[in-house]
């Protein structure tokens, strides 16, 4: 089950399905974070990598 809030994640993206939605956090115990940059300077330049797209049903 996804549904346990990790208080040590914050994230508003509730289009990916570890998101809780109910609150602004993520579930899973911890993520992996990317650059699509050669070198980044602002949060923009930045990318959660264990985002998912939360299907249209079962999750
Ligand atoms: S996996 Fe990344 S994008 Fe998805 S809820 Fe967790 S922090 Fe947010």
């Amino acid at each position: 089950m996804e549904n346990k809030k990790n208080d040590n994640i914050r994230c508003s993206v509730s289009q990916c399905r570890h998101n809780l939605v109910s609150e602004n956090y993520c579930t899973l115990d911890c993520i992996s974070v990317g650059t699509h940059e050669d070198d980044p300077t602002v949060p923009e330049c930045t990318d959660c990598n264990s985002f998912v797209k939360r299907g249209d049903c079962c999750n």
